[in-house]
């Protein structure tokens, strides 16, 4: 089981935009250190008077030194996250859940999928596998939106080009709308991918996560070389309370980063 950490106070260092209805927050703490987390990890962040909500670390280190998530205001405790403003306190807990196996993907060519909200918990993946070159082979960056305004860190990803191939695509292009119209997974067919010596980190709404992996596998990468993050209602966040179960996993404790080869099957099974 995983430890049950009380959440500790955290300042609201910086907050700005993404999108009309995402809004990114860097948090430091309140005293003492910032908690260790790593890319692909969740805190459960508390909105006081509102409740508890798992969001993922979108970067290690912001300008301010803290860790930096973005929340889409979807509910009511999200919403409270997507006000939040400079000044502003809440309470943090964590890191939870299994991260990106970057060990893994060491020495091999980087393929990061991401859809949506999707990317936050793989901007670190990227930020690491740039910072550190000579550790990992080529990096790909594929995007999916629904439309322009839905893409998140529209200028980052726009740095990125040059050091890594970008790709981005939306489902309903607007007017002036420069690149690909269509779902993520026909942006595959523009790589020159080597399948024995890539790895995959995939992240967005399960039916684009579900199709984009099974796609690769078609393409010859072996499914333990996938990586996908899934989501579910999460509640304690440490394997007590089983909102999060999926088959036999309990995605806060087992997850939210798993392999395809562990949930290919489960993934199949409607509404399981
Ligand atoms: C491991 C993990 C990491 C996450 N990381 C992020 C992140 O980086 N940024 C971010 O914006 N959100 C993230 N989420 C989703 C976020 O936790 C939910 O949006 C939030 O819990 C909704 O709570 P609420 O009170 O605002 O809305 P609620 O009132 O609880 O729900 C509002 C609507 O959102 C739907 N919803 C609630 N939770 C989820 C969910 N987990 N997945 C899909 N739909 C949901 C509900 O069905 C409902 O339709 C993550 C979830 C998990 C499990």
């Amino acid at each position: 089981m995983t430890t049950v950490t009380p959440p500790l106070p955290y300042r609201v260092a910086d907050a700005w935009a993404e999108t009309a209805d995402t809004r990114s927050i860097e948090l430091v703490p309140a005293g003492g250190e910032l908690a260790p987390f790593s890319a692909g990890q969740f805190a459960m962040i508390y909105a006081f008077g509102v409740g508890e909500v798992p969001v993922s670390v979108s970067a290690l280190r912001g300008r301010h030194g803290g860790l930096v998530h973005t929340v889409r205001a979807v509910g009511a405790v999200s919403t409270a996250l997507y006000r939040l403003r400079p000044g502003d306190s809440v309470g943090l807990s964590g890191p939870y859940g299994t991260g990106w196996d970057l060990e893994a993907a060491a020495g091999h060519d980087v393929l990061v999928v991401g859809g949506g909200i999707g990317l936050a918990p793989l901007r670190p993946v990227v930020h690491e596998v740039l910072a550190r070159p000579a550790a990992y082979g080529r990096l790909a960056v594929l995007v999916g939106a629904r439309t322009p305004a839905d893409l998140v860190y529209r200028d980052e990803i726009e740095s990125w080009r040059g050091r890594a191939r970008v790709e981005v695509t939306v489902d309903r292009p607007g007017p002036g709308w420069p690149g690909a119209v269509g779902v993520v997974t026909t942006l595959l067919d523009r790589l020159d991918l080597c399948p024995g010596r890539t790895c995959a980190l995939v992240c967005g709404p399960e039916v684009m996560m579900r199709h984009t992996a099974r796609d690769l596998v078609t393409r010859g990468l072996a499914p333990q070389r996938v990586q996908v993050s899934l989501e579910r209602t999460m509640h304690c966040a440490t394997g007590h309370c089983g909102h999060c179960q999926l088959g036999p996993l309990l995605l806060c404790r087992d997850g939210p980063v798993v392999g395809y080869d562990r949930v290919a099957s489960l993934l199949l099974v409607r509404e399981l």
